[in-house]
C-alpha cells in the first residue's frame, strides 16, 4: 500500500513556511489548510504583500531603521534634533522609544551587540558608521539606550573606549529597564522614565 501524504505543493507550502521564525511543523500545517481550504484566506493578497515588502523594505542608510527609500521617516524628517543620537542594538527598538514620544533625536543602530559567545565582535557591528557620523555631524550629546545585560554593558564599555577624545557628552538610560532584556520588552512607561532619567555614562 502506498504510504499516504498531502499533495506535493502543500508539503512544500508546509515546508515554506516552517523555515519562519517562531512557526513549527504543526502551525505550519495548520496555516498550510487554512489557505488552501478557508473561502476568505485570499493567497494572493499574502504572497503579493511579502514579495512587495521583501523588495520595497530596506535598512535606512544613515541610521538602519525600516525605510522604503535611502532615508527612513526619522531620518528625512526636518523637525527631529541632530544633537542629540541615540545607540541602540536593533532596528526594532526604534518603536518602543518612538511610542513614548519622549525623544525627539536621531537614532543610529548597532546592528546586534558585542557577544564572544556568539562570535559578535567589533568588525560585525555599525561603530565605524557610528564614528563616522559623529566626525560629518558632531552632536552634543549621546545616549546609550542599550539592554540592561552583559553584552549591552560590553558593547557600551567598548563605545566609550572609542569615543576617548571625542568631545562629547555621553550619556545612558536610567536603570529599571528590565535586566537581562532588550528595549522591546519594556513598557512606555518605564521606557520614557528611563530616558528622563538618563546619566552621565563614566568615561
Ligand atoms: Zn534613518
Amino acid at each position: 500500500m502506498r504510504k499516504v501524504e498531502y499533495p506535493a505543493p502543500l508539503q512544500e507550502l508546509i515546508r515554506q513556511l516552517q523555515r519562519m521564525p517562531g512557526i513549527g511543523p504543526r502551525s505550519a500545517e495548520r496555516i498550510a489548510l487554512w489557505i488552501v481550504q478557508a473561502p476568505n484566506s485570499r493567497p494572493g493578497e499574502i504572497s503579493e504583500a511579502i514579495t512587495r515588502c521583501s523588495k520595497a523594505v530596506i535598512n535606512c542608510r544613515e541610521c538602519g531603521f525600516f525605510a522604503e527609500g535611502e532615508l527612513c521617516v526619522i531620518c528625512s524628517d526636518p523637525a527631529r534634533d541632530r544633537s542629540v543620537l541615540c545607540v541602540i542594538e536593533q532596528p526594532t527598538d526604534i518603536l518602543p522609544l518612538e511610542r513614548t514620544g519622549a525623544f525627539n533625536g536621531v537614532y543610529h543602530t548597532l546592528g546586534g551587540k558585542l557577544s564572544p559567545l556568539n562570535h559578535v565582535g567589533p568588525e560585525d557591528l555599525r561603530f565605524e558608521a557610528l564614528l563616522q557620523r559623529i566626525k560629518q555631524v558632531p552632536p552634543s550629546e549621546l545616549i546609550l539606550a542599550l539592554g540592561a545585560d552583559v553584552e549591552g554593558e560590553a558593547t557600551a564599555s567598548y563605545l566609550s573606549q572609542l569615543l576617548a577624545g571625542i568631545e562629547l557628552r555621553v550619556t545612558r538610560l536610567a536603570q529599571g529597564l528590565p535586566a537581562g532584556l532588550g528595549l522591546e520588552s519594556a513598557d512606555d512607561v518605564t521606557i520614557a522614565r528611563a530616558f528622563s532619567g538618563r546619566t552621565e555614562f563614566p568615561r
